[in-house]
């Protein structure tokens, strides 16, 4: 076997420390040697069923020596090698065997499992299907980190050892496992940041303009619990506080570093950090990759990433727990606690959104201004705020994704149990070039974040105000159980309004049950309108509103109830709140309100609008939210006939012939798709008008003539397609037109039988470089681009998430018996979506592919068109292998 070197990662470790995880090297000998004699008799012993070190030692020779053949990983803990293992032997479809021995320090962090998760992906990624492990029985350790792996395994027993095989394929227990692990790090490495007990400010100047005096003013002011050092080698003291010379000098040492610094003076205070124990750094300094300083950003977060510490920023506001007082940002004013969890990738949206929060009554849990992500980003920060018992809602405002499919997978599972609001900007030529200036992020199309937004459930907002209008709504209420609205209230052009709002956007507004008219009647005036809205006229008192609210609540007809009032009428604003408030108190229902100009809280937990628009949008949002977490589970991605091999090997075999990439002619195309179920007509080849001729009487007029040339993209444009020529001669005299018309471009023609009538559409796929491939299908033929109807998808795709692929589109009634028709094999087209998700999921270089049209006929689907660009790309991140970015 040849093995095939692992690239160099850092991975987060179960208490949330950070391990360096890289190839064996000759170099590493000494080392190794070292790992062995820090052993304890115990460990070699269990390790190498002998109690000397000789063994061990000559063990560890063989695997730095020359010729060695086998897969072998270290791990670096702080710098020192804490780990190694390996897997030898075994060839392709083989078995390798196993071998793993870790510093005694290093127990218990999970070292020994991530690095049997990276070592089965590269042994799997070598062609090896299986590895064995011989244990000693009273290897307890060893055998939970073979048992636990999530690796499918067998043990049995022979000879005093237990010999473990572990299958190392991928599949959804690995990955659910992986993503356990995963998560269990990536929240402990935050919460030792987020819930610090010490906190030092670094640039801690005496002028109260600078960031790091504000930090310093705010973590005093918000009531932090835990010890704060300024760190000023030039001052005695700030804001009251004892100045320390360095982080060193800090007594007890700081969990959390706020560094606010000039950028200059940043990395070397990080390597201060680094050396001192300390836990998190939030930088604050400007001047790194925003500024075209990469290099500067890439060092420091090497020093973080050896040092085990995560980074918040840099060139950001800070972070604040209001659980802890931790209020270390210089945000201008103080967040009040609590259920939104706040992350923003712009520190003056990220003051926007805080200051409006505050105004508008939604409290903060934790908060972070992350500016330019070098390490944490939104996907740590929901993997935090997944089980952190304060957060009840979370809020992004993103610029950019790092690992947009990474991002889509844990914001999937996060908002099944807490709703995910995204606002995400650059969307338009404009705002990219914008946003980019700015982050200096490579952007992600925005269909592309469409499609992965929607697939995992969140909720995306054009704005930062819709995003708080539908957080506070999400944060103070209960979910809506369906779309069902009564509308209360005390003036008929607002109610009306909102009545139409709630219809544009899906919700309905139904009238109310006898028994609930009987009730409403009895309690109102005689002007009073009882249906729906129900309108108490501008002289119904505060205690006729609240009944009203009350019978609707009363009302299984019913989810919600969206309070119109416009002051000063009837009882006035503050009896009218409070009289709704305590109508609205403790009800299983959404209960909302709209008081005219408004926008706050009623009682402590009904959000009011200002405008009935607003309220009705929050409504309509949390009602979508509802629906999408209560529908039922998918059924797992159903597999296809595949063969990957076979498409794997055609790709790299014409990029080794064609190394920049190509259009691949027709039969290739039709090849590769087929390796994936995709259905493509039969086409035959033809030179020239005799051959062509010869093919229709072959495939059995009537046919189509298509010309073939290597420029030729558009046919039908040229006039390059004829359909329906019903003999060998029509196909003479049309292959002859054909070549009159379009010239030399044509150098042949493919000839293909005439498809039985169906539906036209499209079903394609782009790659790009940071997201991957986005699938597209819509109504195809020759008008496709006109119609502009398109739905997109991420794979992979499942047959339901294909099914409402098409739901979307609106020329879904044509697939389901238009006006007569007869209704057409979804279910098929629905597999050539899914295929065409795999196979651009599995093969990078595939960068674009299209099948216009597919013809969906009641027995079918076929496409009698199909392109393909092969483009050469690197390799996909593997969810098989955890690492951070
Ligand atoms: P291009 O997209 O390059 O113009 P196509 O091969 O897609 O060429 O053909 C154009 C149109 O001709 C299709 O949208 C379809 O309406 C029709 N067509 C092509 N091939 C067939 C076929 N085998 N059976 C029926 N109609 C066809
Ligand atoms: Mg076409």
């Amino acid at each position: 076997m040849i093995p095939a070197l692992p690239e160099e990662c850092d991975v987060l470790l179960r208490d949330g420390g950070i391990a360096h995880l890289r190839p064996l090297r000759p170099t590493d000998a000494a080392a190794l040697h070292a790992l062995v004699d820090r052993a304890s008799e115990r460990s070699t012993y269990l390790r190498f069923c002998t109690g000397g070190t000789g063994t061990a030692h000559a063990y560890m020779d063989r695997m730095t020596g020359p010729g060695y053949q086998g897969l072998a990983l270290v791990a670096l803990l702080r710098g020192r090698l804490a780990g190694v293992a390996e897997c030898v032997g075994g060839g392709p479809g083989g078995r390798g065997d196993l071998g793993i021995l870790l510093d005694d320090q290093c127990h218990g962090l999970g070292l020994g499992t991530v690095m049997l998760e990276h070592l089965a992906q590269e042994a799997a990624e070598n062609g090896v299907k299986e590895i064995a492990a011989d244990v000693l029985p009273e290897n307890r350790t060893m055998l939970r980190v073979l048992a636990d792996s999530g690796l499918p395994s067998t043990s049995t027993h022979a000879d005093g050892m237990v010999r473990v095989l572990l299958s190392t394929g991928p599949s959804e227990e690995l990955l659910a496992r992986i993503e356990a692990r995963e998560h269990e790090a990536d929240r402990n490495s935050l919460a030792a940041v987020f819930a610090a007990r010490s906190v030092a400010v670094i640039g801690a100047g005496r002028a109260p303009g600078g960031a790091g005096h504000r930090v310093l003013a705010n973590l005093v002011e918000g009531g932090f619990a835990g010890a704060v050092h300024p760190v000023n080698p030039h001052a005695a003291e700030v804001c009251g506080l004892p100045a320390l010379p360095a982080i060193g000098a800090v007594p007890g040492g700081a969990e959390l570093a706020v560094i606010a610094t000039p950028a200059a003076a940043v990395l070397d205070v990080a390597r201060d950090c680094a050396r001192h124990g300390v836990r998190g750094l939030v930088v604050l300094s400007a001047g790194f990759a925003e500024a075209g300083d990469i290099a500067a950003e890439t060092e420091l977060l090497r020093i973080c990433r050896a040092a085990g510490m995560r980074l918040i920023g840099p060139n950001c506001l800070g972070i604040v727990n209001t659980a802890t007082g931790l209020n270390a940002s210089f945000l201008p004013r103080r967040p009040r606690a609590g259920g939104l969890g706040l992350m923003s990738q712009s520190g003056a949206v990220a003051a926007a959104l805080v200051e409006r929060a505050a105004a508008v009554g939604l409290g903060i849990s934790s908060f972070a201004s992350v500016g330019n992500k070098a390490d944490v980003s939104g996907n740590d920060l929901l993997e935090y705020w997944e089980d952190d018992p304060a957060t009840e809602v979370i809020a992004l405002y993103l610029e950019s994704f790092g690992n947009p499919r990474r991002f889509g997978r844990i914001a999937r599972r996060v908002g099944a149990v807490k709703p995910i609001i995204v606002v995400k900007s650059g969307r338009g030529a404009a705002g990219g070039r914008a946003v980019r200036s700015h982050t200096a992020a490579a952007a992600t199309p925005d269909a592309a974040v469409d499609a992965l937004l929607r697939a995992a459930g969140v909720i995306r907002e054009d704005g930062v105000r819709d995003m708080l209008d539908t957080a506070r709504l999400l944060a103070l209420q209960p979910l809506p159980a369906g779309g069902r609205v009564a509308i209360i209230g005390n003036s008929g052009g607002p109610q009306a309004m909102t009545a139409d709002a709630c219809e544009r956007l899906g919700l309905t507004v139904p009238e109310p049950s006898p028994p609930t008219r009987e009730a409403l009647r009895a309690r109102l005036r005689p002007a009073a309108a009882i249906g729906n809205p129900v309108d108490v006229t501008a002289d119904g008192t505060a205690g006729e509103l609240a009944d009203a609210v009350r019978a609707a609540l009363a009302d299984p007809g019913f989810d919600a109830v969206l309070v119109v009032y416009t002051p000063p009428f009837g009882s006035g604003l503050a009896p009218t709140c409070e009289a709704v408030a305590a109508a609205a108190h403790g009800s299983a229902k959404t209960v909302l309100a709209c008081v005219a100009g408004y926008d706050g809280l009623i009682g402590d937990r009904t959000p009011s609008y200002a405008f009935p628009e607003q309220a009705v949008h929050a409504l309509a949002r949390a009602a979508g939210y509802a629906a999408w977490r209560s529908r039922p589970a998918d059924p797992p991605v159903e597999v296809p006939p595949v063969d990957g091999a076979a498409a794997r090997r055609m790709v790299e075999q014409d990029l080794a012939a064609h190394p920049g990439g190509r259009w691949l002619d027709h039969a290739a195309a039709a090849r590769l798709v087929a390796c994936y179920g995709v259905r493509v007509t039969e086409t035959v080849v033809a030179g020239d008008e005799e051959e062509a001729a010869a093919a229709a009487t072959r495939l059995g007029p009537p046919v189509v003539l298509k010309a073939t040339g290597p420029g030729l993209v558009h046919k039908s444009d040229v006039g390059g397609v004829e359909v329906g020529l019903r003999d060998a001669g029509e196909v003479r005299a049309s292959y002859r037109k054909m070549a009159g018309r379009i010239g030399p471009a044509m150098t042949g023609a493919l000839v293909q039988r005439v498809a039985a009538h169906g539906v036209e559409m499209i079903v394609g796929g782009v790659a790009y470089e940071a997201f991957g491939p986005l699938v597209m299908a819509g109504p195809g033929g020759v008008t496709a681009e006109l119609l502009a109807d398109h739905a997109f998808r991420a794979p992979p795709i499942s047959h339901a998430e294909a099914a409402r692929m098409l739901g979307e589109l609106r020329c879904a009634p044509l697939l389901h018996g238009y006006r007569g028709r007869p209704a057409v094999d979804v279910e098929e087209l629905e597999a050539h979506i899914i295929g065409v998700g795999r196979l651009m999921d599995d093969i990078p270089e595939i960068a674009e592919l299209d099948l216009n049209p597919v013809i969906v006929t009641p027995s079918g689907a076929v496409a009698v068109d199909v392109r393909v660009r092969l483009a050469p790309a690197p390799p996909r991140p593997s969810p098989y292998r955890r690492r951070l970015r």
